[in-house]
């Protein structure tokens, strides 16, 4: 038996008992002195601010896509052209998917956030950019049937531990209801990195990297499917996984990421 376990009482007892009590309020103490000293720090200027992630200077500099904006392709218009006008890129080539919404443009806050969503696994910024990308995108996920989250391949996602479009696109799900269907797409290929190579280059980088999993088929045939990237730069990656759900049977595909290269001759990633 432990001696501890009934010691009788004594001085020392209690000296013990008020000794552990003022540890316990030490500790807490200790940790709410921390969570005051130690405030969440913007993740683009490294300021301290509360809650999202991004300080207010920050997020004003974040440039939010509004209209008048290509009903197709989502690209911002300098002037309003009216309705139903389409951008020069819809027309000389039209994309696979249908319509493309992207909460904003891909700048320098944009791109911290990216990267840090991607890389240094602060998932605690995926709230933040899917309420932007949900309100970005609420035309098309009004009458989406299932969210796809675009997949790494599999060893990139061992390296990355998680898939920043499938974290983005579960917090879309909570914000609208549309369920995700995590593991539709495979990447059945591995790619290369897109940065750095020209449009074609791109374009064939991911020709036929994608498939629909046989087993997810019935996930996404005859259904409206809205699929979920970080970023959009040529486009190549989304129409390629497009294309694969096309095959699939999908009834239409639509595509929402946080953020769009807008000149994409201008910003390279
Ligand atoms: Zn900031």
């Amino acid at each position: 038996m432990d001696a501890e376990a009934s010691p009788p009482l004594s001085i020392s007892t209690h000296w013990r008992s008020a000794l552990a009590a003022w540890r316990g309020a030490w500790s807490r103490a200790g940790k709410l002195a921390l969570d005051i000293a130690l405030p969440t720090l913007c993740v683009a200027c490294r300021e301290p601010v509360d809650g999202e992630g991004v300080c207010a200077g920050c997020w004003a500099k974040l440039s939010f896509i509004a209209p008048p904006f290509c009903p197709r392709l989502g690209i911002p218009f300098v002037y309003d052209p009216g309705p139903d006008m389409l951008s020069m890129e819809a027309i000389a080539s039209p994309p696979a998917y249908t319509r493309a919404r992207a909460a904003v443009r891909y700048d320098d806050v944009a791109r911290t956030l990216v990267h840090a969503l991607k890389y240094q696994d602060r998932t605690d910024l995926a709230p933040a950019m899917g309420r932007w990308m949900a309100r970005a995108g609420r035309e098309l996920l009004e009458n989406a049937d299932v969210l796809v989250p675009v997949p790494l391949h599999w060893r990139r996602a061992w390296s990355r531990r998680y898939n920043q479009s499938g974290a983005l696109a579960r917090i879309i799900e909570r914000q609208t209801g549309v369920k995700v269907a995590p593991e539709a797409l495979r990447r059945i290929r591995p790619t290369q990195q897109q940065i750095g190579l020209s449009r074609p280059q791109r374009a064939s980088n991911v020709q036929g990297a994608f498939k629909v999993a046989n087993s997810e088929q019935s996930q996404i045939a005859g259904r409206r499917v809205v699929l979920i990237d970080d970023v959009l730069t040529s486009g190549a990656t989304v129409d390629a996984c497009a294309r694969a759900l096309l095959r699939a049977k999908a009834a239409s595909v639509d595509v929402l990421v946080f953020a769009r290269v807008v000149d994409s001759h201008r910003t390279p990633i």
